[in-house]
C-alpha cells in the first residue's frame, strides 16, 4: 500500500472517480467512506450533494492491485455549482442542495447562439451570477454570427462589453473568430457552458479537429460492457490545458443566493446600490432606489434589469441558509 499520492480527478463515471496523477498516470479510485458523513444536515441544510468533483486535488492510497482510495480533497480555488433538483427526504420545507459541477476552473465559457435556438441574455445572467459567485473568471461567446442577418451580436457584445466581460462574436462552422478563443485555453483548465444546440462541440472541434467531440447530446455510454453514465470529464487538449466537459447537466440554477444579494452579481449595479434609500433595497419597487434611477437614466441597461427582476422571481422564499 502506498499512501498520500496527489492527483486531479479528471472524470467521474457513477461511483469510480479517476484521478491522474503526476507522470499523468490515470488511477481508478474510490471514495473513502468517511466522507458519506459530509452529506449530513447542517443545521436543517444540507450542503453538497457531490463530496468530490471533476477537477478536484485529491490525496489517496493505492493498493497493490492499483486501484486508489481517495482519503482527503484539498481546499478548491474555486467551483461552479448550481441547484440540485430536489432529494427525497433531504430537507423540510423543500430547501434544495447544492451540486458542485466542477472544481478549480481558470475560464468559464458561457456560449449562446444569435439565433436557432434563439439568444437567451437570461440564461447567460443566471450563469454569470453562478460563477460571479464562485469567483470564476468569465466571457462570453455568441455563435452563429453567419446567421446574424440584423447585427443583433454587436448589441448584445456592447452590452456585455461595457460591463467588463469578455466578448467573442464567432461562427464556429465558418471558422471566424475562434482563433482568438483557441489562445486563452492555453495552460488553462477550462469550461464552456451553453445551452443544447448553440453549437459547443461544434466549435470544440473546429478548435481541436482531432479530438471529435460529440456533435448532439449523449450522455450515456457503453464502457466494458455496462452503461454507466459519465457525470464529467476534463480532457487534456494539449500540455496542461484542459476542458471539463459535464454531459446531462444542461441548467444552471444558482446556488444559495439570497434575495438581496443578487445584485452583488449584477457588477453594473454595485456603483448604484449604497445610494439607495433603504439599506434592505432589492431594488424591485422601493421608493428612492437608485438602481431603478439608474435604468430610467440608461446607465444601467433595460435587459439586465429585466432579467436581474427575473431571477430574483426564482430565488426560492423556501430556501434555507
Ligand atoms: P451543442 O449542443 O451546443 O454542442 O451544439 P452542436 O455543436 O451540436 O451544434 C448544434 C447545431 O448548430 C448543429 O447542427 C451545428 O451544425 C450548428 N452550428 C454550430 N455552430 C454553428 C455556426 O457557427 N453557424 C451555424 N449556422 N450553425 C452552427
Ligand atoms: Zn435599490
Amino acid at each position: 500500500m502506498e499512501k498520500n499520492i496527489r492527483g486531479r480527478i479528471v472524470k467521474i463515471e457513477s461511483k469510480d472517480y479517476y484521478v491522474k496523477e503526476e507522470n499523468d498516470e490515470i488511477i481508478r479510485c474510490s471514495l473513502r467512506g468517511k466522507f458519506k458523513k459530509t452529506l449530513q444536515l447542517k443545521k436543517d441544510k444540507l450542503t453538497t450533494l457531490d463530496v468530490a468533483s471533476i477537477g478536484d486535488w485529491v490525496n489517496y492510497s493505492l493498493s497493490t492491485k492499483g486501484i486508489g482510495v481517495i482519503e482527503s480533497i484539498e481546499d478548491r480555488k474555486n467551483y461552479l455549482s448550481r441547484k440540485a433538483g430536489k432529494a427525497r427526504g433531504s430537507l423540510k420545507r423543500g430547501g434544495r442542495l447544492e451540486q458542485v459541477i466542477a472544481s478549480n476552473i481558470d475560464n468559464l465559457f458561457i456560449v449562446t447562439s444569435i439565433k436557432s435556438p434563439k439568444f437567451n441574455n437570461r440564461f447567460i445572467d443566471r450563469v454569470i451570477v453562478s460563477a460571479e459567485s464562485c469567483g470564476i473568471n468569465i466571457s462570453i461567446v455568441i455563435n452563429k454570427v453567419d446567421l446574424d442577418d440584423g447585427n443583433f451580436s454587436a448589441e448584445w457584445e456592447q452590452l456585455y462589453s461595457n460591463i467588463g466581460y469578455k466578448v467573442f462574436v464567432i461562427s464556429a462552422i465558418e471558422n471566424i473568430g475562434v482563433k482568438s478563443i483557441k489562445s486563452l485555453l492555453q495552460n488553462k483548465v477550462n469550461i464552456f457552458w451553453g445551452q443544447s444546440g448553440v453549437g459547443k462541440s461544434t466549435l470544440l472541434n473546429t478548435m481541436f479537429s482531432h479530438l471529435d467531440f460529440e456533435v448532439g447530446d449523449i450522455s450515456e455510454y457503453s464502457s466494458k460492457g455496462t452503461h454507466t453514465t459519465v457525470t464529467g470529464e476534463m480532457r487534456e487538449i494539449g500540455e496542461n490545458t484542459y476542458i471539463i466537459d459535464t454531459p446531462g447537466i444542461k441548467e444552471i440554477e444558482p446556488y444559495g443566493i439570497k434575495e438581496e444579494d443578487v445584485c452583488h452579481y449584477y457588477k453594473e449595479f454595485l456603483a448604484y446600490i449604497q445610494d439607495c434609500k433603504f439599506n434592505t433595497c432589492i431594488h424591485k419597487h422601493e421608493p428612492g432606489c437608485a438602481v431603478v434611477a439608474a435604468v430610467e437614466d440608461k446607465q444601467i441597461t433595460y435587459e439586465r434589469y429585466e432579467s436581474y427582476l427575473n431571477l430574483l422571481d426564482t430565488i426560492e422564499d423556501d430556501m434555507i441558509y
